[in-house]
This record gives C-alpha cells, structure tokens and sequence, in this order.
C-alpha cells in the first residue's frame, strides 16, 4: 500500500510520500537508544509534566489537526475535534497520575525490605491504525513515554500527514529528539524493526491477520506485544430497558466514526417483547444519518475511509444476503465519487453468514431476536471476538449477569462502550492481549523489577 494521502470522500491522491529507507529507519532506532539512555534518567514527575506541554500544543492546534484526521480518513470534522480532545485528556491524565501509578510498591518478605520498581523498557514500536489516528496513538504514547519508554510510531499507510503531525507535537512541546519518532514504513517493513535488537516491545492495534504476524515475530523474538484488535460488540436490549433510549444510544454506538470503530456495537440482540420497537427505532435512526462530505457541518456520515474498507463491508453484506439475510435499510455502496456507503440493517441472519461471523468494519448493523437472558448471552458470546459489550436492562440481577457472563474486555450496562482514559482497555479471545489506559495500561511497558535487600 502506498504511503500517500487520498481524500476518501473524493478517491483524489491529495500527496504521497516516499519511505524511509532501511538506512533512515536505522538512524531513527539509533536515536531511539540514545534518547532512552538519557530519558530513563529524568524524573517521572518531570517527564509526566511535559504531557501537560503535549496537551497545550493539542488544544492550540486543535482545528487544524482535526482537518488533517477528516481528510486522510474521513471521519466527520466534529469527531475529529473530539478526538483530539480526548488526546489532550488522556495527557492530562497520566501527566497526573503516572507517579502515582508507577510509585514504588513495598512487599513484605523474608528480606528486611523488598519492593517492586517500575521501570522503563526502552524503545518500544507501536503499529497503529487510520480509525481514530490521534487517539490510538496517543493512548499508547502518554503512558509509555511517561513511563521513561521512547516511542516509534509506524501508522498505517492512509494517514502520513497525521503521523507526521504527531511527531512535531511531541517535538513542539519540547521532548528531547529521540524520544516520539515517526517511521514511514508500509506493514511489509515491520518485521525488520521488530526483530532489531535494539526495540524492546511492541503494540499494534488493528486487524486480526496484522496482530498475528506481529504477535507471531514478539514471540520468536521474546519480547513483550500488546495486541487490540477487532470486535464485533454485542448490545443487548431487555424487556425492562428504556427502549427508545437504547436505540438511540444504539444508532450513535453503531455509526461513531462512520461505522469504524473496534467498539462500535455491531451485533444488537433484542428481546422479543420489545423487539418490533426498537427495530423500527432504530432503523428510523440509522436512516436519519446526513451522508455527504465530512468537513460540512451538517454531514452526520462521511465516506469509508478506503476503497478496500467499502468493498470489504459490500461483499461481507452481500453473501450474508445471498444466505437469507433480510435487508431491513440500506445494503448498497453509494454511487458516485468516494467512497459511501448506505446505513444498513440486517436481520434474520442465518448461523453461518460472513456477517455474523467476522467484523464488519463500517455503517452496517445485525439485529437478532431473542427470548430470554440464556439466549441473549449465548448470541452474543457466539463471536470469537470479546471487545465490548453493552446490555440495557433495569433488571439488577440481569445487569449481574451479563457484568459476570458476557465474554468480553468490558461491559457497559445502559449506555454504549466507550474507552476512558480514566479506565483499562482491552479485549479477550481473538479481540487481543494486553490492556492500555489506567494503571493497568501503562504498567504493560514497564520492568516490573522486585528488589530485594538481605
Ligand atoms: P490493519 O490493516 O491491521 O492495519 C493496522 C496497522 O497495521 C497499519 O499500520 C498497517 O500498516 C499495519 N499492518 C497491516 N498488516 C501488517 C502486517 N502483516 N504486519 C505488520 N503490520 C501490519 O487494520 P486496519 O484495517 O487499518 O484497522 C482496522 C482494524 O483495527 C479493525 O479490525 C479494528 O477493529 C481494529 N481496531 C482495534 C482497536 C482496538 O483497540 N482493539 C482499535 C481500533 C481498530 P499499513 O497501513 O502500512 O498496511
């Protein structure tokens, strides 16, 4: 893929870019070392402070940055000032709370004082994707660097200029060279960084073949990987909810980020006592979306962000539909120039369709019908994916069963899944390993080191 900048809502190369070549990467890994050498060694205080700087340079630049996002990879403009926004929040967090979460912790035994230090791995590689280009790095960059780690941000091909801006960010609040570099490198050149002795970790968010050859490569090199990968979220719907409420939250929770998103909710499982009101509830919703070009106010939904991506989806709702799927809105590719695609509801989806079984990664939504809690679990636990999952219910026994039942990284009861700077993030099963945000996330690039003295 080349690295090049298209506009998704036109199909226009806008800029490409050439890749740095094995020489260049070399020198940017060189830095890296060198960098770390010397940022270990700063206070976590200080380096924890400098977030505050980052998320000066984010606010400031606010407008443009969010231009950059829409255009590589069309997401409406609102959301992208809102991502950059959460950036800015999830700095002001660890920039707050990295010495508290990486405080020494005593541990009493048979040593006259033993403790565990978190300390810094080193330069640590992190291949991230096009779907929210600030925040996924950001959420990795915050902590890690906080933490006294350097980072090395391979971003996906689509968005170069986002990836770039990122770098100057990191260098406009004043971290040392060394410390935020971008590579520009396609997926084929990750190996070659991975397996360098000088990288000591990786994290990767992204699709579930890429998580597997970097997870794959961790492992033959023993180094630590931390994957978030795709979803196909559960929301379940119970007969106590408040049924216009979960629909609409249901609309929001399926077309954030043009549909794009590993935890938009993708499979929403209804009971059957109130399955005819939402259905129309939500179609209505899904209908009301505004398609057209993302930097107009107006537009609710933008294009995919590639052609790949909406060919993907096409094929995906097609064979479900040639399987006995019925189309409840939507289930066609919008003609015309970029690449829209038409809000859609599937229902009656046969065991075995493309749609049930894999992610699908746009505006597109699978209604099923239940009749009890069992069956409202067992649908949603059937996918080898456990991101999310959300469940509205006024019942508080059903909401203890679906807190303790639900197969996945996180459940949400009576409002729609969403990551928090505040809260641990990750997945189960084939969704990844590893968790990012809180104290969880950034203790995973860190020495947990026990320190003994006799
Ligand atoms: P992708 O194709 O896997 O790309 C993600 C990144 O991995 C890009 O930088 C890409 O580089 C690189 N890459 C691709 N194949 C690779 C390989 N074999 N080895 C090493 N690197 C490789 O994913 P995507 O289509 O851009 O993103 C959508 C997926 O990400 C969805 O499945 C979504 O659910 C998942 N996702 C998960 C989370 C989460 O937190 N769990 C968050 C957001 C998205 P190139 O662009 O150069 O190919």
């Amino acid at each position: 893929m080349a690295i090049a900048t298209i506009n998704p809502a036109t199909g226009e190369t806008l800029q490409t870019f050439a890749a740095h070549t094995d020489a260049e990467v070399d020198a940017k890994l060189a830095a890296a070392v060198e960098a770390f050498d010397r940022w270990r060694l700063v206070p976590i205080a200080e380096r924890a402070a400098m977030l505050n700087t980052v998320a000066d340079v984010l606010t400031r630049d606010r407008d443009a940055l969010a231009r950059l996002a829409t255009l590589e990879m069309g997401k409406t403009l609102a959301s992208s000032l809102a991502e950059v926004d959460k950036c800015a929040f999830v700095c002001r967090h660890y920039a707050e709370k990295a010495e508290q979460y990486l405080a020494d912790e005593p541990i009493a035994s048979n040593a006259s004082k033993s403790w565990v230090s978190y300390q810094p791995l080193g330069p640590v590689l992190a291949v991230m994707p096009w779907n929210f280009p600030y925040w996924q790095v950001f959420r990795f960059a915050a902590p890690a660097t906080a933490a006294g780690n350097v980072g090395l941000l391979k971003h996906a091909s689509n968005v170069p200029q986002v990836a770039l801006a990122i770098e100057k960010i990191f260098k406009e609040a004043g971290y040392p060279d060394g410390v935020f570099q971008t590579l520009l490198i396609g997926g084929s050149k990750v190996e070659r960084v991975l397996r360098d002795d000088r990288v000591q970790a990786a994290t990767l968010t992204g699709s579930e073949p890429a998580g597997m050859s970097v997870g794959k490569i961790a492992g033959e090199e023993i180094k630590h990987v931390v994957l978030e990968l795709g979803g196909s979220d559960a929301f379940i719907v119970m007969p106590s909810a408040d049924v216009e409420k979960a629909a609409t939250t249901a609309v929001t929770a399926r077309m954030i980020n043009n549909g794009q998103s590993c935890i938009a909710a993708k499979r929403f499982i209804v009971h059957a006592d109130v399955y005819d009101a939402f259905a129309q509830a939500f179609v209505a919703g899904m209908e009301a979306h505004v398609m057209g070009d993302p930097m107009e106010e107006a537009t609710t939904l933008g294009p995919l962000a590639t052609e790949a991506i909406r060919d993907e989806l096409a094929d995906q709702v097609d064979a479900s539909v040639r399987e006995g799927a019925t189309v409840l809105t939507g289930g066609k590719k919008v003609d015309g120039k970029g690449w829209f695609y038409a809000p859609t509801v599937l229902a009656d989806l046969p065991d075995d369709s493309p749609a049930r079984k894999e992610e699908m990664f746009g505006p597109a939504a699978m209604l099923f019908k239940v009749t009890s809690l069992d069956e409202a679990i067992a649908v949603a636990n059937e996918t080898r994916f456990g991101l999310g999952s959300a469940a509205f219910t006024n019942d508080e026994a059903e909401m203890a069963r679906f807190g303790r039942d639900l197969d996945a990284g996180c459940v949400f009861i009576n409002t729609m899944v969403a990551s928090d700077p505040r809260l641990p993030f990750g997945g189960v099963k084939k969704s990844g390993v590893g968790r990012e945000l809180a104290g969880h996330g950034i203790r995973e690039f860190v020495n947990v080191k026990t320190i003994a003295i006799a």
